[in-house]
């Protein structure tokens, strides 16, 4: 149209020009041609308007084809991300019918895109938000979805756009997490200890396992309600320590304490406290987890070995350990103040042995510690009793003023073991020796101190029981020489220094010698005549009554067969030889025996044995098969120092005993009217119901000798008839009865 239009023009604008060119021929050339001019401009500005506008046309046409081309490749690539998209996304319409599927949203129902539009999947009842959904693989394989439906305009119609992200893994995942803290659940709390975890900054509890109702006595909802009960828990004497640690947690980031807590009913028991602070990224502490165990039983255990370490378990007392510890204390206290003066007593129960044997062990220990409780009734709270062992006790009496306050103490003692002690109904008396010794300059060492007051303590013994004595520098050297003499003892039958005597033992009636007791003697080459008393102890502290014994034995029957042999072999004397508990140990003793009757060829009728009743209670089960074997032999068995023990006579017969020796305690106290009497006589009588035979010893007078006669009593022995003789007296003896 612009094309005709400046076409006309052109044609119209010729004919003017014409015109004007007639004009001009006629007006004037410069009219014309100054109006020609201007048409030219004219037609020049309208030229360029149209060019101008024509570009703008070819632009315009340009630019819509590129927003087309844009556009078409924006849904091109809106395809594409639909397609390549790792979520599913389904477009269902309001009745739930799938109008869209992309492949991903395919391959999670495992079904063609044929096969899903159209398929009734349900109208969604959740919007905007994350949801679950459980898909049905045709396989068979559950799967679950995370599930996310926006409402959208789809080809101008209401839908819905479900987008399927898979989570089957992380669910999975998930599944698995639960169970392992579930399973973590069930390990905690079946474990003994208490596991806990807790805020750093509140200290609130935020777990803590079944055990802390085993443990703490109260269930783990406490712990939650208050979060301070767990140091309420702890046990007052413990509280400053566990504050002070928990402040090093916070610095440490760990730490680690024993301590007790208080159950509600009073328990304390023991925990083994462990824990650590928890970190996040930044640093700052955030948990505090930790393990308490229950270490009561192991703590328990400790003490009391720490208590047997150091105390006696019968009496409770200290012992050797502790005692010794105390001493050598108050040994240097003594050192830097002199006047700090102290006392050691050194105390061992008197005749113990037999009442154990006899009584048994169970009322032994018993006395023991009764003897305990009356001995610490006699001290002040300060003073150190202990038992040293067996029944020897020791006490250490700190800060006294001289020696007095030590016999005070000694004698109060002696002066509670008048009263007998009640041991089951039975009453039991004892005594004790005490040896005391005083803190003195010379000591260096606290077995020093602890020597002496034993030495002290075996003079008492030796001075006849139940007493104290003061140690005396002069009883080392006492014990020094009883070392000595122990070492000569080893060397006294090499060198033939044993020599045998023999005491002879008569008929009361006739007073005729009826046998010998065969007593032995040493003869020292410095020391002179040294009693058994002195020596038998120490050979049978130190196993040399074994060969001692052997000696005596074969020398009394030897002896026994010369005198049949010399004087006549129709009297029928007999010869008593003494027996040791330690014999019937480690040797045989009826073949040491058969072979010295053999050697020296003495009937085996004419051997007595003298046994104790110690020796008896203490080898019930040897002494029963030993006797047995000796009765077989005709060897006779005679029960020696009988009234000294415990035993009853009716228990003693339950040995093949022919008889018995009636300690000569018994008979030292006879007169014509006494008690004494009665039990001589209650002991004869007896012995006799039980087929027994009665020898008396020690009868020293006639007066002694006449009542014996009256109660029957068959034979005796002692310094009245005669003192043990050597054996050329002995043979002197025998030659005048003849
Ligand atoms: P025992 O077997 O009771 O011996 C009796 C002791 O009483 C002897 O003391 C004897 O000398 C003493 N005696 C006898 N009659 C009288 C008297 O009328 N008055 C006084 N005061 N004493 C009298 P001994 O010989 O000193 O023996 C002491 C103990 O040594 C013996 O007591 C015995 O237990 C033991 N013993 C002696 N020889 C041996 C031995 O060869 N082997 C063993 N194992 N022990 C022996
Ligand atoms: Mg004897
Ligand atoms: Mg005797």
């Amino acid at each position: 149209m612009l094309s005709q239009i400046a076409l006309s023009e052109i044609v119209y604008l010729s004919i003017a020009t014409l015109l004007l060119i007639l004009i001009s021929f006629f007006t004037g050339y410069t009219i014309a041609k100054k109006q020609f001019k201007n048409l030219i401009g004219e037609r020049q500005q309208v030229e360029a308007s149209l060019q101008a506008s024509q570009e703008q046309f070819h632009n315009l046409v340009k630019t819509s084809r590129n927003e087309i081309i844009a556009l078409q490749e924006s849904k091109k690539s809106l395809q594409q991300i639909i397609h390549t998209i790792a979520d599913g996304l389904v477009i269902v319409d309001t009745y739930g019918g799938v109008l869209f599927v992309n492949p991903a949203a395919q391959s999670l129902f495992k079904l063609s895109e044929t096969e899903l539009i159209g398929y009734l999947l349900g109208v969604p009842h959740v919007i905007g938000e994350f949801t679950e959904l459980c898909i049905l693989q045709p396989t068979g394989n559950l799967i679950t979805a995370e599930m996310r439906v926006e409402e959208i305009i789809w080809e101008k119609e209401n839908a819905y756009l479900i987008s399927l992200r898979d989570i089957t893994e992380r669910y999975r995942v998930k599944q698995a997490l639960l169970e392992s803290e579930k399973r973590l659940e069930g390990i905690l709390s079946s474990i003994q200890d208490v596991v806990w975890s807790a805020s750093a900054k509140t200290v609130q509890t935020l777990y803590m396992n079944l055990s802390a109702q085993k443990v703490y006595g109260r269930p783990a909802s406490e712990f939650y309600r208050d979060r301070f009960l767990w140091f309420k828990t702890v046990h007052p004497e413990d509280k400053k320590m566990v504050r002070e640690q928990h402040k090093l947690l916070l610095e440490t980031g760990s730490m680690e304490m024993e301590y007790r807590i208080v159950r509600p009913d009073g328990e304390v028991r023991w925990l083994y406290h462990r824990s650590r602070l928890v970190c996040d990224d930044l640093g700052s502490a955030v948990r505090v987890d930790g393990i308490d165990t229950d270490i009561t039983e192991r703590k328990q255990a400790e003490e009391k070995l720490e208590r047997n370490a150091f105390y006696d378990s019968l009496t409770d007392l200290p012992n050797r350990a502790l005692f010794t510890d105390r001493l050598e204390h108050a040994l240097k206290r003594n050192k830097r103040h002199p006047e700090s003066v102290f006392a050691v007593l050194f105390l061992d129960l008197d005749g113990f042995k037999l009442i154990n044997d006899s009584l048994g062990h169970l009322t032994g220990d018993r006395l023991l510690q009764s003897f305990a409780n009356r001995l610490s009734e006699c001290l002040r709270p300060s003073d150190t009793l202990a038992r040293l062992g067996g029944d020897e006790f020791t006490i250490l009496l700190e800060d006294i003023k001289d020696l007095k306050d030590a016999i005070l103490v000694a004698q109060r003692i002696l002066q509670t073991l008048t009263l007998p002690f009640n041991l089951n109904g039975q009453q039991v008396f004892t005594n004790t020796s005490i040896g005391i010794a005083l803190s003195a300059d010379n000591y260096q060492r606290s077995e020093e101190i602890l020597r002496d007051a034993d030495t002290a303590m075996y003079r008492a013994k030796a001075q006849g029981k139940g007493c104290y004595v003061l140690f005396d520098p002069k009883m080392y050297y006492l014990a020094l020489s009883r070392l000595q003499l122990e070492n000569d003892l080893r060397q006294a039958i090499a060198r033939q220094e044993l020599k045998v005597f023999y005491q002879p033992i008569a008929s009361l009636e006739t007073g005729k010698i009826t046998e010998f007791e065969a007593l032995i003697r040493w003869q020292h080459p410095e020391k002179g005549l040294i009693s058994p008393a002195e020596f038998i102890p120490i050979a049978e502290e130190t196993g040399l009554i074994v060969p001692i014994g052997q000696w005596i034995l074969k020398e009394g029957c030897r002896q026994m067969k010369a005198w049949h042999e010399q004087f006549s072999p129709k009297i029928p004397w007999k010869i008593h030889i003494n027996l040791s508990g330690k014999q019937l140990k480690g040797i045989n003793l009826v073949e040491q025996i058969d072979k010295t009757l053999a050697e020296t060829d003495l009937d085996a009728s004419s051997l007595k044995l003298e046994i104790t009743e110690s020796l008896l209670i203490e080898n019930v089960e040897v002494a029963t098969n030993l006797f047995l074997e000796l009765r077989e032999r005709n060897i006779e068995l005679c029960l020696d120092d009988f009234g000294t023990g415990y035993s009853s006579l009716s228990y003693l017969h339950r040995f093949p005993i022919s008889a018995i020796k009636i300690d000569r305690s018994f008979i030292m106290q006879m007169n014509s009217q006494d008690e004494t009497n009665e039990i001589v006589r209650a002991i004869v009588v007896l012995a006799h119901i039980l087929g027994m035979n009665v020898i008396a010893e020690g009868i020293e007078t006639e007066a002694q000798l006449e009542q014996l006669k009256k109660l029957n009593c068959e034979k005796g022995q002692g310094y009245y008839f005669s003192k043990p003789l050597k054996k050329e007296d002995a043979e002197n003896l025998l030659k005048v009865q003849r």
